[in-house]
């Protein structure tokens, strides 16, 4: 059994969603080969970075990726079989390419509870939690909004009678 690691790049982009392994990203493989009888056990961890988009709100993202791989290279000779030892050697970058390539996420998101985007402004609602919580002021209403409507501020409400009559409840 051999075990041994290596620092790599990407040879190429890895993935082609929202989010995917550009050209020339660091990737740490841990890789263990064991002989058996039909050929070559492959088992190993390889750990790179993702970069993308948000697929709700489109802010970019980068997060790490690690997946784990195991694969048998057989011999020649032996049945069809995905993977062959060829010439001695074990060609991992596809194995390794198709588990990170299925592992990245098909809906990446910037964190699990984004709220994606406002449909009237465009802009993001995550950052605004505050704001994203009030319904989209109906543009009929838009005008409204010019007057004072903090109920904990100072503006005079004197255009309602009955507050008046609240307050001296209260005190
Ligand atoms: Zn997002």
């Amino acid at each position: 059994m051999r075990e041994f690691e290596l620092d790599l790049d990407t040879p190429e982009k890895w993935g082609e969603g929202l989010v995917s392994i550009p050209a020339g990203e660091p990737l740490d493989l841990d890789v263990r080969l064991e002989s058996v009888h039909e050929g070559i056990l492959v088992t190993g961890t390889a750990d790179t970075r993702l970069t993308g988009v948000c697929g709700r709100c489109l802010q970019d993202i980068a997060e790490p990726v690690e997946v784990e791989f195991q694969e048998l290279f057989t011999y020649p000779g032996n049945e069809a079989a995905d993977f062959e030892v060829q010439d001695d050697y074990v060609d991992l970058e596809t194995l390794i390419r198709d588990a990170i390539v299925l592992s990245l996420p098909f809906q990446p998101v910037c964190q699990p509870d984004c709220l994606g985007l406002d449909p009237e402004t465009g802009e993001r609602l995550t950052e605004s939690t505050s704001e994203s919580e009030r319904t989209p002021v109906d543009p009929r209403w838009a005008a409204l909004q010019q007057y004072p409507s903090d109920p904990d501020g100072e503006a005079p409400r004197r255009a309602t009678p009955e507050s008046e009559d609240t307050v001296t409840e209260k005190s």
